[in-house]
């Protein structure tokens, strides 16, 4: 039994299991106050179980404490490997793509990061005592010495079928782990269901199928810039194309491409070398950091493979800002960028609720009441047409740009985004939320 609500002398309780009268009675005897006891869904009662008393409470109950580090490498106990898979299914049933455990002044602190925001998780208060045994169970799963780490150590979980990347940093107070899961190709959508627009997946499509070429996705971290360079390898380039990507590391495992993962010991620049030898079509490079990689992708581009590329920046004029900072010249630019993507994502209206966060008077279980589930991407995608290309090689300023880019007709973000919030996709704080105040 959870308690539900306590007020004056009457305290309320739910369970899942049959009413027993009997057990009322004592309850009352037991705590002086008149009890009422309400029959819910199993499903309901483990929810409020987790929020009153923290995930893994029942789990954690009655094991013992970390042990001292001297003391460490014994096999876990089965209280922290139920909590570490309770956890794990916590994340996935809340289609979290990180899970963040971070020791912390108050204790050992769990969020989660879902739909691009950060959530914390309730945990029992008394965590924190089993934070060394939890680190070490991960770093076991993850094929990694179980001892606590002095260096920053990264390894791998396979958890019912996804992949999850571990890394371990140490800090004053132990050790904070991180779990991101990487999403298998399969889970990639259709570019429409990035949310791109008929006539934006007509123009991606086309520049797709031009060999020779710079196509750029800009956008601040966790637009989503990867996964649209990725579904756009997956879904536009055919089998007769060899597709070679270089990124940092690996997100998306494609069945279409040779994905190489730039290494400490191994720069983007002399991996991108090393591709060029392996007679590519088409070269993705996560993102552009250095000049050196810059004059490579350029020089590929203009050698007839077709290059995507992100950078991060806020729009596009900014992204050409970039690229002439990372040396490219005027002429060389102009000749070789293609298309350009601006990009952020915004959360959509759930589905399930309509928005609202219940459904029957119960608090929505899709959105889990905040009304919001899963992302929808805010695209404007630019051609470079006569009269960006020209304004580009005459090395027009950002000014200058920003007007060519207005006069080229695509939509900006914000009036994009005011549509979706016409059409109920998406909603008005969502989209100021993201995009800034002044939309
Ligand atoms: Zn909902």
């Amino acid at each position: 039994m959870v308690p539900e609500d306590a007020e004056g002398d009457c305290l309320s309780l739910m369970t899942d299991e049959p009413i027993n009268p009997d057990a009322i009675v004592e309850i009352e005897q037991l705590c002086g106050r008149h009890v009422t006891l309400r029959h819910v869904p199993s499903e309901l009662y483990r929810r409020h179980m987790r929020e009153v008393y923290g995930l893994g409470a029942e789990a954690l109950a009655g094991e013992g404490a970390s042990p001292a580090p001297q003391e460490e490498g014994g096999p876990p106990d089965v209280g922290t490997v139920r909590f570490v898979r309770e956890l794990l299914s916590e994340a996935v049933t809340k289609g979290a793509s990180d899970i963040h455990l971070e020791p912390c002044l108050e204790g050992l602190r769990v969020r989660l990061r879902v739909d691009g925001l950060l959530e914390v998780l309730p945990v029992p208060t008394d965590l924190s005592r089993h934070s060394m045994k939890v680190a070490s169970r991960i770093k076991v799963m993850a094929g990694l010495d179980p001892s606590p780490s002095k260096a920053p150590k990264e390894g791998r979980i396979r958890y019912e079928g996804r992949d999850l990347r571990v890394s371990i940093l140490p800090v004053p107070r132990g050790e904070a782990v991180h779990l991101r899961f990487l999403a298998p190709a399969g889970e990639l959508p259709d570019l429409s269901g990035l949310g791109l627009s008929s006539h934006q997946c007509t123009l991606l499509c086309s520049a797709a199928r031009i060999r020779g070429g710079l196509i750029v996705a800009c956008g601040p971290t966790g637009s989503g810039k990867s996964t649209t360079l990725h579904v756009l390898l997956r879904k536009a380039i055919p089998l007769t194309e060899k597709i070679i990507t270089v990124e940092d590391p690996v997100e998306y495992e494609l069945n279409n491409a040779v994905q190489v993962e730039v290494r400490p010991k191994v720069s983007f620049a002399s991996a991108l070398k090393a591709v060029l030898r392996h007679d590519p079509d088409v070269i993705l490079i996560g993102e552009m950091r250095d000049s050196e990689s810059a004059g490579i992708a350029v020089e590929a581009a203009l050698t007839g493979h077709l290059v995507l590329t992100s950078l991060h920046t806020e729009d596009e004029v900014q992204a050409i800002t970039r690229l002439r900072q990372l040396g490219l010249s005027p002429g060389l630019l102009a000749s070789s960028l293609r298309l350009l993507i601006s990009q952020r994502l915004v959360r959509r209206t759930c589905g399930a609720c309509r928005g609202t966060g219940e459904s029957g008077g119960v608090l929505c279980t899709f959105c889990g009441g905040n009304g919001l589930k899963g992302r929808i991407g805010l695209f404007r995608i630019t051609r470079v047409d006569e009269e960006l290309l020209t304004a580009i090689e005459s090395g027009a300023d950002e000014t200058r740009l920003r007007t060519v880019l207005q006069q080229s007709g695509a939509m900006a973000l914000p009036d994009v985004g005011r549509r979706l919030v016409e059409q109920g996709i998406t909603t008005a704080q969502e989209v100021t939320r993201v995009l800034g105040d002044g939309v």
